[in-house]
């Protein structure tokens, strides 16, 4: 069964926001907004590595954006 993913978590420099799924499917310079409303190159949701997930807080406010739906 194939789940369709509405939202991605990424680790980008201050924090693991939450972005819409379809920002993988942008040009790797495009800017691209995650939920709470930081602005990342899409490039950013690729190049991810394991010491960023480790490094970086979730962000709060994506966190309960989500949640509250
Ligand atoms: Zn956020």
């Amino acid at each position: 069964m194939t789940q369709h993913l509405t939202h991605i978590w990424r680790p980008v420099p201050g924090g693991r926001h939450a972005f819409p799924a379809s920002a993988l499917r942008n040009s790797l310079d495009d800017q691209v907004k995650s939920h709470c409303g930081e602005e990342v190159q899409a490039a950013r949701l690729h190049d991810a590595t394991e010491i960023d997930w480790i490094m970086e807080p979730t962000c709060n406010t994506c966190w309960k954006i989500l949640k509250e739906g």
